[in-house]
């Protein structure tokens, strides 16, 4: 198996909430870690199960980072409809897209898509969002998914801003040589 296809199994194996408890940016970027030589023992939302599982993809022993990780139970989140001020924080650092709203509208998480890697509590200004007593029950599969969408919008929106922020070079360029011939012009015309 060539390098790429065990990463991308490593990754297929994995929770896919891009929570970042592994201390990596998302779930893709932990399993090319763990195929260049990182320890096994780092999704937390993964346990045991998760480090057995890439063992057997990488071919190693996976019983000494078995039962360190402290186990948790993730549970969804939910918005206080009382405080939320449509401020769209929560729907810029969802990485899995499990809210709704728009701005100055009442945001609602998507409770089937919630995956309670509780990202947005964090970012929410007014202290309005909580975890409830529900274990998550996403799906995996449709979570990755929903995640790659959006790192793919986030990365057209950017290329768009480059592509607007470098015409907005090139009208300042233009502008300022027209300013320059007509200055010299002005200056020619005040010595003719
Ligand atoms: S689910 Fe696991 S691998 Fe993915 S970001 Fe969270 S801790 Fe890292
Ligand atoms: S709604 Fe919040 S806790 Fe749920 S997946 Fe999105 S960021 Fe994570
Ligand atoms: S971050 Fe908080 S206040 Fe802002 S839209 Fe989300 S829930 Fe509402």
């Amino acid at each position: 198996m060539n390098h790429e296809n065990i990463v991308t199994k490593i990754n297929n194996i994995l929770p896919q909430t891009q929570c970042r408890l592994c201390t990596y940016k998302d779930c893709l970027s932990y399993a090319k870690a763990v195929a260049k030589g990182d320890r096994l023992d780092r999704c937390i939302p993964g346990s045991d199960q998760v480090i057995i599982d890439i063992a057997k993809i990488i071919k190693k022993d996976p019983s000494p980072f078995l039962g360190k990780i402290k186990q948790k139970d993730f549970t969804t989140v939910e918005i206080n409809q009382d405080d939320c001020i449509g401020c769209l924080k929560c729907i810029m650092e969802c990485p899995v897209d499990a809210i709704l709203g728009a701005r100055q509208y009442l945001h609602e998480v998507i409770s089937q898509e919630c995956t309670g890697c509780n990202l947005c509590v964090a970012a929410c200004p007014t202290d309005c969002i909580s975890s409830t007593d529900n274990l998550v029950e996403y799906n995996k599969n449709l979570s990755k998914k929903r995640y790659e969408n959006k790192q793919l919008r986030l990365s057209k929106k950017s290329l768009v801003n480059t592509n607007i922020e470098n015409s907005e070079i090139s009208i300042k360029s233009k502008q300022e040589y027209i300013n320059k011939i007509l200055r010299k012009d002005v200056i020619k015309s005040q010595n003719s």
